[in-house]
């Protein structure tokens, strides 16, 4: 239902590369240090979205086989030696285990590639990209400590320990597996914590790999335990076991505010990595070639199936239509494709249902007045691909200015001034992230402190930096990840006061001697 006739048309689909014939990959569980097939031997498997052969095979974890993982974890924090490691030696530990990715990047980012449809490149570029967070909380699992308090007078030192929070449970999502558990896994290790895994059923291969590469360097048994399955029966033991003492949780806002409920109910602290409508504010005098470039990035990499997605863009009303026909222009020459081309850059949506809520998301829009610029439809071809699509003349109240869609959708909203640009950034529920595009350093600080976001860019798009904190505000979610304080947040504080020589403040006389 889109209005196909003055539409240009998207790129054409690149030829396929010969479908990679490769024995499906044989996942297993990893409880107290075994590797271990479901208690009633169920299997599931995952199809390539973009080729649809069988990538990879799991156990389907049952309630039993969860209970058991959390119990060799609960075991291996109260009992093992994992906690009461030096630092130095949790630390020795996660290096062996950034070489360990290092070693088998290749094997990884192939198994990453066919299960969530993105392209090669981008694959190895996000496995690659985890050796410098495992190395990062390394180093903090030497440098984070406590504090004392020589101020209290001379009779009492206050010492803050800072000792680790317990058993945390870790779920994650399909568009990131290997990149969102190592923003998760290295810093509650390198708290000392121990760990039940659980990936996305869409995309178990990498985390399972990860665990051979823990149990190699030297990860004790039961520290680190990986269940494969669905939510409701592998997800949410995590939030409600009394066990578990910490969930930290990445996916759809829908299933972690269920989840944060639950756990909240059962008094666990909890971390929410959630979804996002990330507003790119472009100004005219921007450096205008970066900006086209940044948008057109910043919407397509990861085919939209990005929490930090750049998925709509506020332009000021006197550039809005020679933006978008350049946007466009520059969306066309985006190769999409078999993700195993060496030239693609939008691979396969991950899934049928995904690719049928991006098209509902999209005929929504055209019902309500906004205008398809590009794409807008499947291509004709085997597997689930998308046209990069734009949609202009959207409007802020309506729901694809609004609701995340996570797929390669642009939505174009005019704006009139600075302070407009702002109120519509904030008129969604979600504040991930925002960037502001502008010469002007007044304007950039302006929107930079005015928009609702855990992260703004300013002249640029989708860096990252494990030295820089990253989370949301409102519904993106709860609490930060990455930055000094990673670490910390998987630790609980018990403050020792010690008295100095003999007691004075006696409440009753002092019994006589
Ligand atoms: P999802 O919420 O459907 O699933 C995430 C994980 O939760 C999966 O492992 C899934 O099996 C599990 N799960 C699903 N239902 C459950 C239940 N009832 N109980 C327990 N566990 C359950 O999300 P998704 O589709 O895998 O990922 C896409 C979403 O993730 C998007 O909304 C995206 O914005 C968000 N995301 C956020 C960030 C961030 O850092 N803010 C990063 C990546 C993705």
């Amino acid at each position: 239902m889109t209005n196909a006739t003055s539409i240009p048309s998207a790129t054409p689909l690149l030829a396929h590369e010969t479908a990679p014939v490769r024995e499906a990959f044989n996942g297993r569980m990893y409880i107290g240090g075994t590797w271990t097939e479901s208690a009633d031997g169920l299997r599931f498997e995952r199809r390539s979205p973009a080729h649809g052969h069988v990538v990879s095979t799991f156990p389907e974890a049952t309630s039993a086989d969860v209970e058991a993982a959390i119990n060799a974890a609960d075991a291996a924090f109260r009992r093992g030696p994992w906690p009461k490691l030096k630092g130095v030696e949790r630390a020795r530990v996660l290096l062996a285990v950034a070489e360990g990715i290092k070693a088998r990047a290749e094997e990884m980012a192939l198994l990453e590639s066919l299960e969530t449809g993105k392209p090669l490149s981008q694959a190895r570029g996000e496995v690659t990209g985890c050796v410098d967070l495992w190395q990062y909380a390394a180093s903090l699992a030497r440098t984070t400590s406590g504090e004392a308090y020589d101020t209290l007078g001379e009779d009492m030192l206050g010492i803050v320990l800072r000792q680790p929070i317990g058993v945390v449970g870790l779920i994650t999502p399909w568009n990131f597996p290997i990149w969102i558990l190592s923003q998760k896994l290295p810093f509650a290790l390198a708290a000392g914590c121990t760990c039940v895994v659980k990936p996305s059923e869409l995309t178990s291969s990498t985390t399972v790999i990860l665990m051979e590469i823990l149990e190699q360097a030297g990860v004790p048994a039961g520290v680190v335990n990986v269940v494969t399955g669905k939510g409701p029966t592998v997800g949410q033991p995590l939030a409600e076991h009394p066990a578990i003492d910490m969930l930290s949780f990445t996916g759809s806002t829908r299933v972690g505010s269920l989840l944060g409920g639950l756990a909240s109910k059962h008094l666990k602290k909890v971390a929410l990595e959630l979804g996002g409508k990330n507003p790119q504010i472009v100004f005219p005098d921007c450096d205008w070639d970066a900006m086209v470039d940044a948008v057109v990035f910043g919407v397509y990499f990861n085919a939209g199936e990005c929490c930090n997605s750049g998925s709509r863009v506020l332009v000021h009303e006197s550039i809005a239509e020679r933006f978008t026909q350049a946007v466009v222009e520059r969306a066309r020459q985006v190769p999409v494709g078999d993700p195993l081309h060496p030239d693609c850059k939008i691979g396969a949506i991950v899934s049928e249902n995904q690719l049928n809520e991006i098209l509902g998301n999209i005929d929504k829009g055209v019902a309500a007045g906004a205008r398809v610029r590009l794409g807008g439809k499947r291509y004709d071809a085997k597997g689930l691909f998308l046209e990069p699509t734009i949609i202009g003349d959207v409007k802020p109240e309506m729901g694809i200015a609004r609701d995340e869609i996570f797929g390669p959708v642009l939505a174009i909203i005019a704006f009139a001034d600075t302070q407009d640009a702002i109120d519509i950034a904030n008129e969604t529920a979600y504040g991930l992230s925002a960037a502001v595009w502008s010469s002007n350093i007044d304007t950039c600080l302006t929107v930079a402190r005015g928009v609702d976001a855990g992260t703004v860019w300013v002249n640029t798009f989708l860096d990252g930096y494990p030295e820089l904190p990253f989370g949301g505000f409102k519904a993106s979610g709860v609490g930060r990840e990455l930055g000094k304080q990673a670490v910390e947040d998987y630790t609980e504080t018990k403050t020792v006061q010690l008295h100095i020589g003999a007691r004075r403040n006696w409440w009753l006389p002092r019994p006589a001697a």
